[in-house]
């Protein structure tokens, strides 16, 4: 048996950080990331035999929980058939199919391959069909590493954007404008100022990168007048949301129409299956049909389409009545456990997406976020780990559930709170 101290070695010599993806390192809790083996319904086996109730879900693909067994089934009739057409087929259009008969906005959609992909294309198209080159992103919210999107703000209410990373020049991130999050005088005041060079403004339906920072009664609806006013696109990042907050995603909770929307973790079932969408009259500004350049090799892969499919479809009422249940149980006790030994906090929910801040405070954007005492979070979220509750490594991610977690799960959880409550105070 290799141990995950020994592949995280190994790891670490082969790749940066040991990890693929940087939210999987300990980067903010510290220690060694366990490795995973296997994976069933609401549990991860790490290399060790140590099980896991998992409260990440992959960072939201697997609502279903793991190896759901009709996913498993689509995805294995689909293996028999071929793992790679570079040809159209008919998965791809019942994918589509699937979607635009969900969300009444998207008339038509493209498949991609990541959350990354959809967002830097959605953007492209934005900047092709209005002929204007700024964009409006808020703080605090993540659309993938487009390098565009990779900026964040300076003081002030509204900032030309600084690069976040290196390799990110100032060109790429300079006709990003930073806005704080839930601040729609300050959008107000930027479209005052140059509204006619907004191509759009992109914002995640319902924050989960910053932990749950739900959009305030109107938000969404503000962005959506104000651009529309200035001849903007209204861009809605459902990566995380899309299909997890409802069964047509934030929009079935909040009914504001977007231009154009992204899409990616649920609808590609744990395979790489993402999508933007959104009104034909923009849509067909793509190529092949308009001059937007955007393409993939391996867009509609038939082994995503098939697990996005069967995933789509047993996303029932009960699925969704299951994630209600027990993310607001869950939360209702992580509550409970941390009042129980005095800690301040607040639970946030993004739908069913939700997230503990240690603050007595609501917490509206970024800045509420990072005034927050996140260091607790360490203690916390290391002995729910040895007590085998497998939480983001990070204060300021959001926690998923599937409709998987059973009582049994959610039992273990809620057992584990009161000395994870305890190493927080
Ligand atoms: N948009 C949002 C809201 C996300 O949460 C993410 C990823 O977490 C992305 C875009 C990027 O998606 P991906 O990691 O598939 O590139």
């Amino acid at each position: 048996m290799t141990t995950s101290s020994q592949w995280f070695e190994r790891a670490q010599k082969v790749t940066p950080g040991g990890v693929n993806s940087p939210v999987r390192a300990f980067g903010a809790v510290g220690g060694t990331p366990p490795f995973m083996a296997s994976a069933s319904g609401p549990y991860l086996t790490d290399t060790e035999g140590k099980e896991y109730v998992d409260l990440i879900c992959s960072w939201g693909p697997m609502i279903l929980g793991h190896r759901h067994p009709a996913v498993l089934e689509a995805v294995q009739a689909a293996l028999q058939r071929g793992t790679s057409f570079g040809a159209p087929s008919g998965g791809e259009v019942e994918l589509a199919e699937e979607i635009v008969a969900r969300v009444d906005p998207v008339e038509q959609v493209r498949l991609v391959n990541s959350g990354t992909e959809a967002t830097m294309s959605a953007i492209r198209l934005a900047r092709g069909f209005t002929g204007r080159n700024k964009i409006l992103k808020f703080a605090g919210c993540y659309h993938g590493h487009v390098d565009a999107l990779l900026a964040s703000a300076g003081s002030g209410l509204a900032t030309f954007a600084l690069p976040d990373t290196p390799g990110v020049t100032g060109a790429q991130a300079g006709d990003t404008i930073v806005v704080p999050y839930n601040d729609l005088p300050a959008v107000e005041k930027v479209f005052a100022e140059i509204g006619d060079e907004i191509a759009c403004v992109i914002t995640e339906a319902a924050p989960g990168n910053m932990g749950a920072v739900p959009p305030l009664p109107g938000f969404n609806a503000g962005l959506k007048e104000i651009t529309a006013r200035h001849g903007a696109l209204f861009i809605s990042d459902e990566v995380m949301t899309g299909f997890r907050a409802s069964r047509s995603g934030w929009y079935g909770r909040d009914q504001v129409a977007p231009d154009l929307v992204t899409y990616g973790k649920v609808m590609g079932g744990g395979f790489p299956a993402a999508a933007f969408g959104g009104r034909a009259d923009i849509m067909q500004h793509l190529a092949p049909s308009g001059p937007v350049y955007q393409a993939g090799t391996l867009s509609g892969n038939p082994l995503a389409t098939a697990a996005g499919l069967a995933t789509l479809r047993h996303c029932t009422p009960e699925v969704y009545a299951r994630l209600e249940e027990v993310s607001s149980t869950l939360g209702r006790e992580v509550s409970a456990a941390l009042s129980g030994v005095g800690v301040a906090h607040r639970v946030q929910y993004s739908g069913t997406m939700f997230s503990v801040f240690f603050t007595e405070n609501a917490v509206v954007d970024f800045d509420d976020v990072q005034a927050t005492e996140s260091y607790r979070y360490t203690a916390f979220f290391h002995e729910m780990l040895r007590q085998g509750v497998y939480l983001p490594p990070s204060p300021f991610e959001a926690w998923f559930v599937s409709a998987s977690h059973d009582d049994t799960a959610v039992n273990r959880v809620i057992d584990a709170l009161p000395a994870a409550a305890a190493g927080a105070a």
